[in-house]
């Protein structure tokens, strides 16, 4: 090698760590002015944050995991379907809407027994939060939404979190679920506001920001995420969490999802997500909502034990358990036992919570 040429790979080599280093120490100022929570995040900030060095970001997403959460308590969540398909709404990944031909059977809703029987079954497998899900366009006052109301006392009774989830949701119904001992609510926005329109059309994302507000409003948590893998833009993976962490009040609950392609859908051809794509986005989401539980949603059945050990390192500290997430497959509950003993991770119990 001529001597120039070595000069030259040096000071390329000199070049590439002082940026690292950079962006590296622009990530650790973010979080070092982070005591509290922040909402006042900007799309900038979080665009470095997002696309710093990988493990520096996982690093950093860490640190800031220990300083808000006991790292080895991982809440188990199960996610049950209690009115599968035939949904009105258009939403592109989803196997319910009746606009696609997934295969999927619409069937009608359980009844409470049925719905008990199940959680009390989650509970047993470690659960401590209790998810039921309809493929409602909306949650209206009718003889359906008075079963729901029924299920959720029954569930409320085995000591669990509740989180129901059933479209759209005013400002009566909220009041109503949480009387009804709804601890948590979940909408999703799914992805950030441009894109939005490319993936559901029938209705807008300040529908979705005006249920939030009705959770809010009658004092439930608000669960609220989205998927990753929609053929969204990084761009557009930032202005979702800008959107999340700018709230008054961070989501208590975000979950973060691996788009499952589910044949019959508009998305069925998207490519597969990459597991670094996954890692930025929980560790970005555990840096800007540091309070936040970040849960590693659908998409797990994908993943090894070694990527999920990623993601949890990253700031995860929720899953789905369970071998179904709604209608699509999910690793079982023996099979989640054998991580978690394999990486040292606990169950959360409730009052660890509060
Ligand atoms: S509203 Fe829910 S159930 Fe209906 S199509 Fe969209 S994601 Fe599926």
């Amino acid at each position: 090698m001529r001597q120039g040429e070595a000069c030259g790979s040096q000071t390329l080599l000199d070049k590439r760590e002082s940026s690292l280093r950079k962006n590296s120490m622009e990530v650790e100022a973010l979080h070092a002015v982070s005591a509290q929570p922040r909402n006042n995040w900007t799309k900038e900030e979080i665009s470095t944050i997002y696309h710093a060095p990988l493990l520096e970001l996982i690093f950093t997403a860490a640190k800031v995991h220990r300083h808000w959460h006991d790292p080895l308590s991982v809440q188990q969540c199960t996610l049950l379907s209690i009115k599968t398909g035939g949904c009105s709404e258009d939403c592109a990944y989803c196997p319910q809407s009746a606009r696609y031909d997934t295969g999927l059977k619409a069937e009608k809703l359980l009844d409470p027994d049925a719905v008990y029987a199940a959680a009390m079954c989650a509970k047993n497998a470690g659960s401590t939060r209790f998810c039921m899900g309809a493929a409602w366009r909306e949650a209206r006052e009718n003889a359906q939404f008075e079963q729901v109301l029924e299920i959720v006392r029954r569930v409320k009774s085995l000591d669990m979190e509740v989180c129901v989830t059933l479209g759209m949701l005013g400002a009566d119904e909220a009041r109503r679920l949480k009387e009804a001992g709804v601890t948590a609510y979940n909408h999703n926005l799914d992805t950030g506001e441009e894109y939005y329109d490319q993936i559901i059309t029938t209705r807008t994302y300040q529908d979705r920001l005006d249920t939030i507000q009705h959770v809010r409003d009658a004092g439930m948590s608000v669960c609220c995420g989205g998927i990753v893998g929609l053929g969204e833009s990084e761009k557009d993976r930032i202005d979702l969490l800008h959107t999340l962490s700018t709230m008054s009040e961070h989501p208590e609950s975000v979950p973060v999802n691996a788009l499952v392609r589910v044949d019959g859908t508009p998305l069925a051809d998207r490519p597969p997500v990459e597991i670094w794509e996954m890692l930025r986005m929980i560790a970005t989401a555990r840096i800007v909502m540091p309070r936040a539980r970040v849960r590693l949603s659908a998409g797990r059945l994908q993943m090894n034990q070694t990527e999920q050990a990623l993601c949890f390192l990253a700031g995860a500290s929720s899953i789905f358990t369970g071998e179904k997430l709604l209608t699509t497959g999910n690793p079982g509950y023996d099979e989640d036992k054998q991580m978690f003993q394999l990486l040292g991770l606990r169950s959360l119990e409730l009052e660890e919570n509060n």
